[in-house]
């Protein structure tokens, strides 16, 4: 089955997500839990800010006094109480971060204010409220901090130290097996002769699959013919994912899709109109998924990153997936042939506001990847961009 790219990026979140079932979870330390998915709600077990408290150095007033001349009648840093009360024309000298004295009800900013002595001059008027953050004004006891499904980045970790959380539920990585396959496929390490092509889709993949939080696991390079796949096949199956290279086009040794056949497997589509990556198979077999990715290396990576990274993330227990999609100025024009989605190597400017598509000679184009840090999204059913169009990026 033939779907366009966002039928088939829909069918993939939609399978994968009603498909994954009761995912495993561990727990572990939350400072090595950088990029890892929560498994468990993190509610705030006090009010926060826990007391009223100052946003400003300055001091703490009625804002019914100013503008006017107060006394000082003492100072409240932070991680101390002023012990006492502020009255009708009194104010006390406070710091960032310290706890409002009762009977305060806004902060004047240290520099709208003339100090002499006890005394101080405020010439400004103030709300009530101002400069000063209220109690349970971010969260209040009991209240989710952290959804469960969310990805734990430097801010997440931050609200779990905040709670007090030292370790966290997460879910497992899953193990995402990688099958690369062809009689012409040598390993990186190998000399390969001048008709050989070096394993690199494995590599590439495999950094992918951790990037979206998966535990990769390289298989032997499947040669083109059916025992050989059919066993490979039959050993990724084992894992959580089973993500394959080549083999999918129609030539006479592309016979992945038979070997999926056989050992059962459904298949959601076969063919999308995308370039790179129009052969691309998804589908389950044995209660796992799978995807034979097209072997032309700028294809492999395309499609694992719009379609195999979301199935990661998803049986990693995240909650959901988008595409790192942004808009640039086109920095000169890009024309192409309607029917199919393209993502392009381009490169984005360091300010991020313009886009220029990268040269390169078709999915075989490694080099052309590597220079890139973005792709350009060519929408299908348009024919051209003039430079200075805005455009969709795809953020490698
Ligand atoms: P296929 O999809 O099997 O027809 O492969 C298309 C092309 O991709 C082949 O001609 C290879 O040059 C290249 N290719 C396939 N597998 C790999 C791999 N694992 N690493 C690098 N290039 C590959
Ligand atoms: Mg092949």
């Amino acid at each position: 089955m033939t779907l366009s790219f966002e039928q088939a990026r829909a069918c993939v979140l939609r399978e994968v997500s009603a498909g994954r079932g009761n995912l495993p979870t561990e727990k572990i330390a939350s400072l090595d839990a950088a990029g890892r998915v929560l498994a468990e709600e993190i509610t705030a077990d006090r009010d926060y800010p826990p007391f009223r408290r100052s946003a400003r150095d300055g001091f703490a007033v009625r804002a019914a006094d100013v503008p006017g001349e107060l006394h000082i009648i003492g100072e409240v840093r932070a991680g101390e109480v002023f012990r006492g009360s502020v009255c009708a024309g009194d104010a006390v000298e406070i710091m960032t971060g310290a706890p409002l004295p009762e009977g305060a009800d806004a902060v004047v900013m240290l520099e709208h204010t003339e100090r002499s002595g006890d005394r101080v001059k405020v010439p400004r008027s103030l709300q009530p409220g101002e400069n000063f953050n209220a109690r349970g004004a971010e969260a209040k006891q009991g209240n989710i901090v952290l959804p469960a499904g969310c990805r734990l980045d430097f801010a997440k970790i931050a609200a779990l130290a905040m709670v007090g959380r030292e370790c966290a539920s997460v879910y497992r990585r899953p193990s995402v097996a990688i099958l690369p396959t062809g009689d012409e496929i040598v390993e990186a390490g190998q000399q390969p002769e001048p008709f050989q092509i070096r394993n690199s889709n494995a590599w590439s993949m495999s950094v992918q699959v951790a990037r979206a939080g998966g535990d990769p696991h390289i298989l032997p390079i499947a040669r083109d013919n059916y025992e050989s796949t059919r066993g490979l096949v039959e050993q990724g199956l084992t894992h959580d994912l089973l993500l394959l290279s080549g083999g999918v086009s129609a030539g006479k040794y592309d016979i992945v899709e038979r070997v999926l056949a056989d050992v059962g497997a459904k298949f959601f589509f076969d063919r999308v109109l995308l370039q790179p990556g129009q052969p691309l198979v998804f589908g389950t077999a044995r209660g796992k998924f799978f995807f034979g990715l097209p072997g032309n290396p700028a294809s492999t990576m395309v499609t694992f990153e719009v379609f195999a990274r979301a199935a990661v993330e998803l049986l990693g227990g995240a909650n959901e997936s988008p595409l790192p999609l942004l808009q640039a100025k086109l920095s000169k024009e890009v024309r192409h042939k309607t029917g199919l989605t393209r993502f392009l190597p381009a490169r984005l400017s360091p300010d991020g506001s313009t886009v220029a598509p990268e040269p390169w000679q078709g999915s075989g184009d490694v080099y052309s990847l590597a220079r890139a840090n973005a792709f350009l999204v060519i929408d299908p059913d348009r024919e051209s961009w003039a430079a200075g169009d805005m455009i969709r990026v795809l953020l490698k």
